[in-house]
């Protein structure tokens, strides 16, 4: 295993949040099947790295009530009820925007609904985060998101600001700016609360 990961799985330990290692794909399915009970209540947070490694679709189909926001034909009432069904579901699954050596979380939010049930709520948190995300520290971790993970986002999203065009963030004030919660998760008080996965794969953005 990459010393990287080594060393931020020890971090993470060290902040009461649970770190696991997954190789491939088929072992990440295998760890989530291990961690969430059959006929629990699961919320998930928009990923594309969630969508990539077929979570979703395993989601779907294995016998859990999944809250699927990215059901077709949703109204934005009925997105806003799943959100806050999401406070009290048994498992609140998600990616991340980085992840430090320190063992910390970063993630940029546009209305929140991903990065406040990481903070509060379900009992138990999976976050899955390929080894691409793991940055040095902190300062590293805002530098990745903003430049890199925000303008593709931005641009998966359709929307019309100014680093759709650039391919980079200038801090725009545009009325569809995207990054509007910045925050850092440095540790738990619950042991566990907060599993999270490195794959040893290159996943998301
Ligand atoms: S602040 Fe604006 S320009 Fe920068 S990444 Fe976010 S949406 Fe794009």
């Amino acid at each position: 295993m990459d010393e990287r990961i080594k060393k931020t799985m020890k971090a993470l330990r060290d902040n009461n949040i649970g770190g696991y290692y997954a190789e491939d794909k088929n072992k990440l399915l295998e760890l989530i099947s291990e961690f969430i009970k059959v006929g629990s209540i699961i919320g998930s947070g928009d990923s594309v790295t969630l969508e990539q490694t077929g979570v979703f679709e395993y989601l779907r189909k294995a016998d859990y009530v999944f809250l699927d926001k990215h059901k077709k034909g949703l109204s934005s009432e009925e997105k806003r009820e799943i959100y806050l069904k999401n406070f009290s579901a048994d498992t609140f699954i998600t990616g991340t925007n980085a992840i430090t050596m320190n063992g910390e979380l970063f993630n940029i939010d546009g209305n929140g609904s991903r990065v406040a049930p990481m903070i509060y709520g379900p009992k138990q948190v999976i976050v899955v985060v390929g080894k691409n995300k793991i940055t040095k520290d902190v300062k590293e971790a805002i530098y990745r998101t903003r430049q890199i993970a925000a303008p593709l986002d931005a641009k998966r999203l359709h929307k019309n600001t100014p680093c759709v065009k650039l391919g980079y963030c200038i801090d725009c004030k545009n009325l569809d700016r995207i990054c509007n919660d910045f925050v850092l998760i440095s540790r738990q008080f619950i042991k566990n609360r907060i599993k999270v996965i490195i794959v040893d794969e290159v996943l998301g953005y």
